[in-house]
């Protein structure tokens, strides 16, 4: 059965694969972009998460065209990574306010209509940073760590009206956010992955789309990891 996906940050990396996963499944499918073009064959809307007015204007343009969001993919993410002693409040609340507020903004305008429905799936995007802890990402942990107990608690409020809400954790994904890290940093990761590899933002969007399909509907507050088994027990 065909349903109205929206991945926010769908223009590219992790979330323009997700996006074209389930438009290829023949899903209905809108990705929300702060600046340019949507991507190709796409329905685009501007949103900046970090603005719940936006929010809310790119709800309801995707309600317009494509019907009730059923399947929300909270994906928009940043980093601003430095030493804690380096930290400035405003990088940490800068990150927070994206990949955390960010994410419970979209989320809470999802639910009344996943409410009204009765069925409605929400997938959050963490990282294996979120468990595992990252040296001079205080700010990006606590973001994606926070993530687990948004969907945790989510599933206890919702759990009950077929609205089920889990967690991907994926490892080290090649896009632009990781094209960022210096050549040595990648070479050290490379080496504690037991997959020895990055992976390719299409190995998240396999476990996005089962995780949103009608065979995953008895799992919920789970955290997945798609990370090589770096995380392992974390
Ligand atoms: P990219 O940097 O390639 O893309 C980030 C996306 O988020 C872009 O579409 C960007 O939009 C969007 N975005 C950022 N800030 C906002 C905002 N305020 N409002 C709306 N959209 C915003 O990252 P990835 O594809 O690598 O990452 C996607 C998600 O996966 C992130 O949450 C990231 O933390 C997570 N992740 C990535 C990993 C990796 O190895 N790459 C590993 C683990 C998790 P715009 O183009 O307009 O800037």
């Amino acid at each position: 059965m065909a349903r109205t996906v929206l991945v926010t940050g769908g223009n590219r990396g992790i979330g323009l694969a997700i996006a074209q996963s389930f438009a290829k499944q023949g899903d209905r499918v809108a990705v929300t972009h702060r600046s340019g073009d949507a991507p190709e064959g796409l329905f685009g809307v501007r949103c900046d998460v970090t603005d719940s007015a936006s929010v809310d204007a790119a709800f309801a343009a995707v309600e317009a065209e494509l019907g009730p969001v059923e399947v929300l993919v909270a994906n928009a993410g940043i980093t601003d990574d430095t030493l804690l002693m380096r930290m400035s409040e405003e990088q940490f609340t800068g990150v927070l306010d994206t990949n955390l507020t960010g994410a419970f903004r979209c989320a809470k305008r999802a639910s009344s209509k996943m409410l009204r429905a009765k069925w409605g799936r929400m997938i959050f995007i963490s990282s294996v940073i979120g468990l595992y802890g990252g040296a001079g990402q205080v700010n990006y942990a606590a973001s994606k760590a926070g993530l687990v107990g948004v969907a945790r608690s989510i599933t206890r409020e919702l759990g009950s009206r077929n609205i089920t809400a889990n967690v991907v954790a994926p490892g080290f994904i090649d896009t632009e956010m990781t094209a960022k890290l210096p050549e040595e940093r990648r070479t050290e990761y490379r080496k504690v992955i037991p997959a020895g590899r990055f992976a390719a933002p299409d190995e998240v969007a396999g476990v996005v789309t089962w995780l949103a399909s009608d065979a995953a509907g008895y799992i919920s507050g789970a955290v997945i990891p798609v990370d090589g088994g770096l995380g392992m027990g974390h």
